[in-house]
Protein backbone atom coordinates (compact mmCIF):
# COMPACT_ATOMS: atom_id res chain seq x y z
CA UNK A 1 0.00 0.00 0.00
CA UNK A 2 1.76 3.13 -1.11
CA UNK A 3 1.63 5.81 1.53
CA UNK A 4 0.23 9.10 1.30
CA UNK A 5 3.40 10.86 0.56
CA UNK A 6 3.82 8.34 -2.38
CA UNK A 7 0.70 9.17 -3.66
CA UNK A 8 1.25 13.07 -3.80
CA UNK A 9 4.09 12.44 -5.34
CA UNK A 10 2.80 10.06 -8.54
CA UNK A 11 -0.76 12.71 -8.19
CA UNK A 12 1.85 15.56 -8.85
CA UNK A 13 3.65 14.13 -11.80
CA UNK A 14 0.23 13.22 -13.76
CA UNK A 15 -0.76 16.59 -13.30
CA UNK A 16 0.48 19.26 -15.13
CA UNK A 17 2.15 22.85 -13.90
CA UNK A 18 -0.27 24.90 -13.77
CA UNK A 19 -3.13 23.12 -12.52
CA UNK A 20 -3.36 23.38 -8.47
CA UNK A 21 -4.01 19.51 -6.37
CA UNK A 22 -6.79 20.59 -3.73
CA UNK A 23 -5.82 17.52 -1.75
CA UNK A 24 -9.39 16.75 -0.24
CA UNK A 25 -8.57 15.50 3.87
CA UNK A 26 -12.94 15.27 4.68
CA UNK A 27 -13.17 12.46 7.34
CA UNK A 28 -8.84 12.49 7.37
CA UNK A 29 -8.13 12.73 10.56
CA UNK A 30 -5.51 15.80 11.61
CA UNK A 31 -2.42 13.19 11.29
CA UNK A 32 -3.12 12.00 8.41
CA UNK A 33 -3.13 15.46 6.62
CA UNK A 34 0.01 16.03 8.47
CA UNK A 35 2.04 13.05 6.73
CA UNK A 36 0.71 15.15 3.47
CA UNK A 37 1.81 17.97 4.60
CA UNK A 38 5.07 16.77 5.86
CA UNK A 39 5.58 15.43 2.11
CA UNK A 40 5.27 19.46 1.06
CA UNK A 41 1.65 19.57 0.34
CA UNK A 42 0.04 22.92 1.36
CA UNK A 43 -3.49 22.87 -0.40
CA UNK A 44 -6.44 20.62 1.12
CA UNK A 45 -10.03 20.66 0.95
CA UNK A 46 -13.07 20.37 3.21
CA UNK A 47 -16.44 19.80 2.69
CA UNK A 48 -18.07 20.75 6.12
CA UNK A 49 -18.10 23.57 7.72
CA UNK A 50 -17.93 21.98 11.15
CA UNK A 51 -15.42 19.56 10.30
CA UNK A 52 -12.93 22.51 8.69
CA UNK A 53 -13.11 24.99 11.91
CA UNK A 54 -12.64 21.58 14.30
CA UNK A 55 -9.35 20.53 11.98
CA UNK A 56 -7.84 23.61 11.49
CA UNK A 57 -6.86 25.23 14.58
CA UNK A 58 -4.93 21.91 15.05
CA UNK A 59 -3.10 21.91 12.00
CA UNK A 60 -0.07 24.07 10.45
CA UNK A 61 -1.26 28.14 10.10
CA UNK A 62 0.53 27.86 6.53
CA UNK A 63 -1.99 25.30 5.19
CA UNK A 64 -3.99 26.13 2.52
CA UNK A 65 -7.90 25.58 3.26
CA UNK A 66 -10.06 25.34 0.43
CA UNK A 67 -13.78 24.65 1.28
CA UNK A 68 -15.64 22.75 -1.52
CA UNK A 69 -19.19 21.60 -0.01
CA UNK A 70 -22.44 22.94 -0.06
CA UNK A 71 -22.32 25.41 2.41
CA UNK A 72 -25.24 26.98 4.16
CA UNK A 73 -25.39 31.09 5.45
CA UNK A 74 -25.37 30.48 8.79
CA UNK A 75 -22.00 28.31 8.89
CA UNK A 76 -19.85 30.96 7.26
CA UNK A 77 -19.22 32.94 10.02
CA UNK A 78 -17.40 29.58 10.81
CA UNK A 79 -14.90 29.08 8.32
CA UNK A 80 -14.11 32.47 7.26
CA UNK A 81 -10.95 32.66 9.84
CA UNK A 82 -9.45 29.83 8.46
CA UNK A 83 -10.25 29.28 4.72
CA UNK A 84 -8.89 31.00 1.63
CA UNK A 85 -10.93 30.30 -0.88
CA UNK A 86 -14.38 28.79 -0.97
CA UNK A 87 -15.21 26.44 -4.39
CA UNK A 88 -18.85 26.27 -3.64
CA UNK A 89 -20.74 29.33 -3.94
CA UNK A 90 -24.12 28.67 -5.27
CA UNK A 91 -26.36 31.12 -4.54
CA UNK A 92 -26.46 35.13 -4.23
CA UNK A 93 -27.33 35.38 -0.54
CA UNK A 94 -24.20 33.06 0.27
CA UNK A 95 -21.96 34.99 -1.62
CA UNK A 96 -23.17 38.20 0.19
CA UNK A 97 -23.13 36.29 3.42
CA UNK A 98 -19.41 35.34 2.40
CA UNK A 99 -18.38 39.61 1.67
CA UNK A 100 -20.83 40.71 5.23
CA UNK A 101 -18.32 37.92 7.20
CA UNK A 102 -15.04 38.63 5.31
CA UNK A 103 -15.51 42.58 6.07
CA UNK A 104 -15.96 41.84 9.40
CA UNK A 105 -13.20 39.51 9.93
CA UNK A 106 -11.12 41.34 7.26
CA UNK A 107 -10.25 38.55 5.13
CA UNK A 108 -9.62 38.53 1.18
CA UNK A 109 -11.68 35.38 0.45
CA UNK A 110 -11.64 33.86 -2.61
CA UNK A 111 -14.90 32.64 -4.12
CA UNK A 112 -15.56 30.14 -7.36
CA UNK A 113 -19.38 30.10 -8.35
CA UNK A 114 -20.43 26.29 -8.84
CA UNK A 115 -22.48 25.25 -12.03
CA UNK A 116 -24.62 22.58 -12.04
CA UNK A 117 -24.06 20.54 -14.98
CA UNK A 118 -24.45 17.16 -13.84
CA UNK A 119 -27.45 14.94 -14.95
CA UNK A 120 -28.37 14.26 -11.21
CA UNK A 121 -30.94 16.80 -9.68
CA UNK A 122 -29.61 16.69 -6.38
CA UNK A 123 -25.99 18.80 -6.99
CA UNK A 124 -25.91 22.40 -6.30
CA UNK A 125 -25.14 25.00 -8.84
CA UNK A 126 -26.26 28.23 -10.62
CA UNK A 127 -26.92 27.67 -14.72
CA UNK A 128 -25.51 30.03 -16.60
CA UNK A 129 -28.63 32.31 -16.60
CA UNK A 130 -29.01 32.91 -12.73
CA UNK A 131 -25.01 33.54 -12.56
CA UNK A 132 -25.43 36.16 -15.35
CA UNK A 133 -28.38 38.12 -13.78
CA UNK A 134 -26.67 37.92 -9.94
CA UNK A 135 -23.05 38.66 -11.96
CA UNK A 136 -25.31 41.57 -13.92
CA UNK A 137 -26.45 43.76 -10.75
CA UNK A 138 -22.72 43.04 -8.65
CA UNK A 139 -20.01 45.32 -9.18
CA UNK A 140 -16.48 44.66 -7.53
CA UNK A 141 -17.04 47.47 -4.47
CA UNK A 142 -20.46 45.72 -3.41
CA UNK A 143 -17.88 42.59 -2.97
CA UNK A 144 -14.77 43.72 -1.91
CA UNK A 145 -12.91 41.98 0.10
CA UNK A 146 -14.20 39.31 -1.87
CA UNK A 147 -13.44 38.18 -5.49
CA UNK A 148 -14.91 35.83 -7.62
CA UNK A 149 -12.08 34.12 -9.29
CA UNK A 150 -13.68 31.31 -11.54
CA UNK A 151 -16.13 28.52 -11.56
CA UNK A 152 -16.87 24.93 -10.21
CA UNK A 153 -18.80 21.73 -10.96
CA UNK A 154 -19.07 18.25 -10.29
CA UNK A 155 -19.72 15.69 -13.01
CA UNK A 156 -22.57 13.14 -13.12
CA UNK A 157 -21.07 9.87 -11.14
CA UNK A 158 -21.04 7.59 -14.24
CA UNK A 159 -18.50 5.37 -15.80
CA UNK A 160 -19.91 7.23 -19.11
CA UNK A 161 -16.56 9.22 -20.00
CA UNK A 162 -18.18 10.61 -23.05
CA UNK A 163 -20.92 12.00 -20.96
CA UNK A 164 -18.34 13.18 -18.54
CA UNK A 165 -16.48 15.20 -21.16
CA UNK A 166 -19.32 16.51 -22.24
CA UNK A 167 -20.34 17.99 -19.24
CA UNK A 168 -16.47 19.31 -18.42
CA UNK A 169 -16.75 21.18 -22.04
CA UNK A 170 -19.98 22.59 -20.68
CA UNK A 171 -18.20 23.99 -18.02
CA UNK A 172 -15.11 25.38 -19.59
CA UNK A 173 -17.62 26.98 -21.93
CA UNK A 174 -19.78 28.71 -18.95
CA UNK A 175 -16.14 29.78 -17.53
CA UNK A 176 -15.28 31.55 -21.23
CA UNK A 177 -18.63 32.94 -21.32
CA UNK A 178 -18.79 34.69 -17.79
CA UNK A 179 -15.06 36.06 -18.41
CA UNK A 180 -15.88 37.26 -21.78
CA UNK A 181 -19.10 39.37 -20.56
CA UNK A 182 -18.21 39.95 -16.95
CA UNK A 183 -14.44 39.80 -16.18
CA UNK A 184 -12.59 41.12 -19.09
CA UNK A 185 -10.28 42.68 -16.99
CA UNK A 186 -9.90 41.21 -14.26
CA UNK A 187 -7.13 38.28 -15.06
CA UNK A 188 -7.77 37.19 -11.08
CA UNK A 189 -11.09 35.39 -13.11
CA UNK A 190 -8.66 32.64 -14.36
CA UNK A 191 -9.95 29.40 -12.33
CA UNK A 192 -11.95 26.63 -13.62
CA UNK A 193 -12.20 23.53 -10.44
CA UNK A 194 -13.26 20.25 -11.98
CA UNK A 195 -11.78 16.83 -11.80
CA UNK A 196 -12.23 14.51 -8.69
CA UNK A 197 -10.21 10.94 -7.93
CA UNK A 198 -11.62 9.03 -10.69
CA UNK A 199 -11.97 11.92 -13.40
CA UNK A 200 -9.67 14.67 -13.50
CA UNK A 201 -7.41 13.52 -16.45
CA UNK A 202 -10.43 14.15 -18.17
CA UNK A 203 -10.69 17.66 -16.51
CA UNK A 204 -7.04 18.64 -17.15
CA UNK A 205 -7.69 17.62 -20.87
CA UNK A 206 -10.77 19.77 -20.49
CA UNK A 207 -8.94 22.82 -19.35
CA UNK A 208 -9.26 22.24 -15.24
CA UNK A 209 -6.87 24.46 -13.02
CA UNK A 210 -7.61 23.01 -9.50
CA UNK A 211 -7.99 19.53 -9.27
CA UNK A 212 -10.12 18.39 -5.50
CA UNK A 213 -8.65 14.95 -4.82
CA UNK A 214 -9.68 12.93 -2.22
CA UNK A 215 -9.81 8.87 -2.40
CA UNK A 216 -6.74 8.72 -4.81
CA UNK A 217 -4.73 11.13 -1.89
CA UNK A 218 -6.25 9.32 1.54
CA UNK A 219 -7.47 6.00 1.87
CA UNK A 220 -10.94 5.77 2.41
CA UNK A 221 -11.10 5.66 6.33
CA UNK A 222 -14.84 5.18 6.10
C1 LIG B 1 -15.25 14.46 -1.77
C2 LIG B 1 -15.18 15.51 -2.80
C3 LIG B 1 -14.16 15.49 -3.76
C4 LIG B 1 -13.11 14.40 -3.84
O1 LIG B 1 -13.66 13.19 -4.26
P1 LIG B 1 -12.76 11.89 -4.54
O2 LIG B 1 -13.57 11.09 -5.47
O3 LIG B 1 -12.55 11.24 -3.21
O4 LIG B 1 -11.48 12.35 -5.14
C5 LIG B 1 -14.13 16.52 -4.68
N1 LIG B 1 -15.04 17.51 -4.67
C6 LIG B 1 -16.02 17.56 -3.77
C7 LIG B 1 -16.99 18.69 -3.81
C8 LIG B 1 -16.13 16.56 -2.80
O5 LIG B 1 -17.12 16.62 -1.90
Amino acid sequence: MPTIAERITRLREEIPEGVKLVAVSKYQTPEAILEAYRSGHRIFGENRAQELSAKAPLLPDDIEWHFIGHLQTNKVKTIIPYVSIIHSVDSCKLLMEIVKESRKASRNISCLLQFHIAREESKYGFSIGEAAEMLDQLRQPDLDPVSIIGVMGMATFTEDTDQITSEFITLSGIFRELREKFFLNQPAFKEISMGMSDDFKIAIREGSTMVRIGSAVFQSSI
